[in-house]
């Protein structure tokens, strides 16, 4: 036997609304306060009102002291207009819990043109804005520890001053700068002197303590935000610096090595008997005469031959 049907009718209409998960509401913009003529089932689920405690009341209620919200204007501006619109409010249930919702309103209006009614259909969207707050919350974490990790992976643990990987990385694009814009540079490569006999020595412990200290003094030196200044491997350091003069150049390398006299770090097995540093440092005044990899050639020379010099020296090499 085919089912019975039943004729459209209001009360059909009502079953129906009665059965939707979102809320909807009927309100009269014609009566005093615009108040709600209409609520479904879903709508007293969500907000906790019935049907009783709502009808005849402007439902501003459900905003509580909440009343700054932005959106609020948007959606007072379209009632004004007679325009449908969608907005996403801050709204609260009778306990007081907050929820998220989803509001979109559409004028109802008679043949002759008249609003009649504001029908609004509302979602509770608040455990799709709760996971999004977690998401972007996530991305943050994400963000910085990709950040961290990406520090660590520049940084020499034991001095704080870059290392070799990010000088490599770098040193190749800010020489090609200074090529681009005919900008002199300086290269340094330095070494600590008879570093292997301190370890032997004092001790490992007392090894690292030094380099610790070589660090902050090369930091202490090469100040500028564009200088690039790296533990290039054990007792070696590098240091690139675009600009400035081979005098100016030259004058922080021995500024460099007052520095490490300063320390004053013994070293019994030196002829010195303290802690020395021997210095290559190249000055380029015509960046187009060389390339990134040449320069480094003619820097380990240079370091090479302050070695040779007897260390404890800087050995300086002019390219014009
Ligand atoms: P030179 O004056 O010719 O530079 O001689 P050197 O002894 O300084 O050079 P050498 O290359 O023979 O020895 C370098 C030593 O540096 C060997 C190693 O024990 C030490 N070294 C390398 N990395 C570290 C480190 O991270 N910590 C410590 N404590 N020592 C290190
Ligand atoms: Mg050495
Ligand atoms: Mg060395």
């Amino acid at each position: 036997m085919l089912p019975k049907k039943l004729a459209i009718s209001i009360e059909l209409f009502d079953t129906i609304l009665s059965e939707l998960r979102d809320s909807v509401t009927l309100v009269d913009p014609n009566l005093d306060d615009s108040p709600l003529v209409y609520v479904n089932r879903a709508f007293e689920i969500t907000t906790g009102y019935t049907k009783e405690e709502v009808l005849n009341k402007n439902c501003r209620f459900l905003q509580c002291d909440d009343q700054n919200q932005p959106e609020i204007q948007v959606l007072r501006e379209a009632l004004k207009k007679g325009e449908p619109c969608q907005v996403v409010l801050k709204n609260y249930r009778k306990t007081g819990e907050r929820f998220w919702n989803e509001l979109s309103i559409s004028p109802i209006r008679s043949d002759e043109g008249e609003i009649l009614y504001f029908l609004g259909i509302q979602k509770d969207i608040t455990q799709k804005v709760d996971l999004q707050k977690q998401l972007v919350l996530e991305m943050c974490d994400l963000r910085d520890s990709n950040k961290n990790l990406k520090e660590q992976a520049e940084t020499d643990a034991l001095t704080g001053l870059h290392n070799k990987r990010y000088f490599l990385e770098q040193y190749p694009a800010q020489f090609t700068f200074a090529q681009r814009n005919n900008l002199p540079f300086s290269l340094f490569m330095m070494d600590v002197d008879h570093f292997k006999a301190y370890n032997d020595f004092y001790g490992h412990i007392e090894g690292d303590h030094c380099l610790e200290k070589v660090g902050q003094a090369l930091r202490c030196v090469f100040k500028r935000n564009t200088d690039i200044v790296a533990r290039y491997g054990g007792e070696e350091f590098a240091v690139f610096s675009v600009g400035g003069t081979a005098l100016f150049g030259a004058k922080l390398a021995k500024k460099l090595q007052a520095e490490i006299e300063r320390l004053n770090i013994e070293h019994q097995k030196s002829e010195h008997e303290y802690i020395t540093f021997s210095i290559g440092h190249v000055f380029v005044q015509d960046p187009a005469v060389c390339s990134h990899l040449e320069l480094l050639d003619i820097a380990d020379q240079a370091l090479y031959a302050a070695k040779s010099k007897g260390r404890h020296c800087i050995v300086q090499k002019i390219i014009e």
